[in-house]
């Protein structure tokens, strides 16, 4: 049984329900799941203020400090019992877990501790607009208690973007798991409890969205500020429920990224930049390449390579080594993506290569699988081209000029992450400044210095994380101002 984790204790759920966690590899089930009821997200919440007015408030900066740094060593020793759960919970192929997954889990602790120790914060004396001479200065206080939302793509990795700079910045969490993935938040409990993380000042309640632990946490009146991972419709739902309480939230949606592929590109670089924005993960990762706009004289290439790149993955199980494909998460979101396969067809679109589900051995067949799928022929105004799909498939769309590029890659309500193809350094700036996203790749995808902001704009969020940048949604600024003439005003 999956627990949740309160005020340092694993806990069954009070209303004794629970459900269930299942593998997507094979639709075998991987364990129970107790689901928190509204008392128990009450007491998460009470843990957590009591540990901010306790023994974590109390902590020096370098002692919360050296506590995330045992945190993140202790991740890193624990990393197979890590990337065995994420792997059970995702399905992705092992050696991206143990490549990617696991140790950003660990960095994310040790970035954000190192954001804080460096950060200083302005002083400067002045005058005020009549001419009173004044000395100001801003504190950073923590927030409070910081409710997170989390998606099921990259578990642990996102869940720890938020909880590492949380922590860090001297606020406690409650953590809300997606459903689909609870395993990697729960084994967190121990790693806490095991280096000495004070008791509340981390905690994991389970269950579902609306009218469930999600809704419970996002409105509850002990909540200081909220930050969601996952779709922009949830994104909304949740800015509706918490504005009674006029909470600050951090949102990082969805999105619809565009690669921009311009002919004089290096061709060997942009397949296999490509090949990982479309495919990695299965497709199921916010940043992914869902379109891609190619220049006209190179497009029947692109598209051939691209094809050849996808027809090359092996599905499996996450830890035979020759497995590049995992399933999806679900056969929920596997339904959802072959719908849109369907949806292509109906639009006009040609499969270039997949489009369907692949030929899996016997004991996989239950799994959520699909195949890794380009699209030609697509419109760029049809659904396909528009609507996040978040699955091992792009449409790749001819242009003939960076102006109809530009427009088509702009057109669109999100604004995530874009990546651009060229060997013109000049056409590369001006094309990464004039693009509407939050992140842009030139000739690469998902390089990622952890210092950076990173966020969407439109309908791809709310806010910008990252090093001293989370430092702004996971504190309050106040300004303190010294007169210097003796006389009150
Ligand atoms: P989701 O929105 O379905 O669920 C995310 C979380 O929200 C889950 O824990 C879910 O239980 C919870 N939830 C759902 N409804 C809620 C409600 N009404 N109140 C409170 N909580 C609620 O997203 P998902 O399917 O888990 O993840 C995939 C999505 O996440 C994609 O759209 C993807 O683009 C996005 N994503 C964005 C980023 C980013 O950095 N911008 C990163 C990863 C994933």
């Amino acid at each position: 049984m999956i627990l949740n984790f309160i005020n340092g204790q694993y806990r069954q759920g009070r209303g004794g329900r629970s459900f269930s966690d299942m593998n997507p590899v094979d639709g075998s089930l991987i364990a129970q799941v107790s689901e928190a009821t509204r008392e128990d997200v009450d007491d998460a919440v009470n843990a957590a203020r009591d540990a901010l007015a306790g023994p974590w408030g109390a902590l020096k900066l370098s002692q919360r400090c050296d506590l995330l740094y045992a945190v993140a060593a202790e991740i890193d020793r624990r990393a197979e019992d890590f990337v065995a759960a994420e792997v059970a919970d995702t399905g992705k192929p092992r050696s991206l877990a143990s490549h990617l997954d696991i140790p950003r889990g660990a960095a994310n602790f040790r970035v954000f501790a190192d954001a804080v120790r460096n950060v200083a914060t302005e002083t400067f004396t002045s005058h005020a607009p009549d001419g009173e001479p004044t000395l100001n200065y801003a504190l950073r206080r923590p927030k409070g208690v910081v409710a997170v939302i989390c998606p099921w793509n990259l578990p642990l990795l996102l869940m720890t973007w938020k909880v590492g700079p949380a922590l860090a910045c001297g606020n406690t969490v409650v953590v809300k798991p997606s459903e689909e993935t609870p395993a990697t938040a729960a084994l967190l409990g121990e790693v806490m409890n095991s280096v000495g993380i004070p008791k509340g000042v981390y905690n994991v309640v389970h269950g579902f969205g609306p009218e469930s632990a999600g809704e419970f946490l996002t409105t509850h009146p002990g909540v200081d500020a909220i930050t969601f991972t996952g779709e922009t419709r949830t994104g909304a739902a949740i800015i509706r429920a918490s504005a009674a309480g006029i909470k600050p939230v951090s949102m990082e949606l969805g999105g619809k990224n565009p690669a921009v592929v311009f002919d004089d590109a290096d061709l060997d670089a942009t397949i296999a930049g490509l090949t990982r924005s479309v495919f990695e993960n299965s497709g199921q990762v916010c940043l992914g390449t869902e379109r891609v706009y190619v220049q006209r004289r190179i497009f029947d290439a692109v598209v051939q390579r691209l094809a050849s790149a996808a027809a090359r993955l092996r599905p499996g199980r996450p830890e035979d080594p020759a497995t590049t494909l995992g399933p999806l998460i679900s056969a929920e979101h596997q339904r959802k993506v072959l719908d849109y396969f369907a949806l292509a067809k109906a639009e006009g679109a040609t499969a270039v290569c997949g489009g369907g589900v692949p030929d899996v051995s016997h004991e996989l067949k239950a799994g959520a699988w699909v195949e890794p799928t380009v699209w030609t022929g697509v419109a760029h105004e049809s659904r396909v081209a528009r609507e996040e799909i978040f699955g091992p498939c792009c449409a790749v769309i001819p242009f003939e000029t960076e102006a109809e590029a530009l427009r088509m890659a702009n057109d669109t309500p999100y604004g995530l992450a874009a990546s651009v193809y060229t060997s013109d350094v000049a056409r590369a700036h001006r094309f990464a400044g004039a693009l509407r996203v939050g992140v842009v790749w030139v000739n690469s995808w998902f390089v990622r210095d952890l210092r950076t902001p990173f966020g969407g704009s439109g309908a791809s969020g709310i806010g910008r994380e990252g090093g001293v940048h989370s430092l702004e949604f996971y504190t309050e600024l106040s300004n303190v101002c010294i007169k210097f003439n003796g006389e009150a005003q």
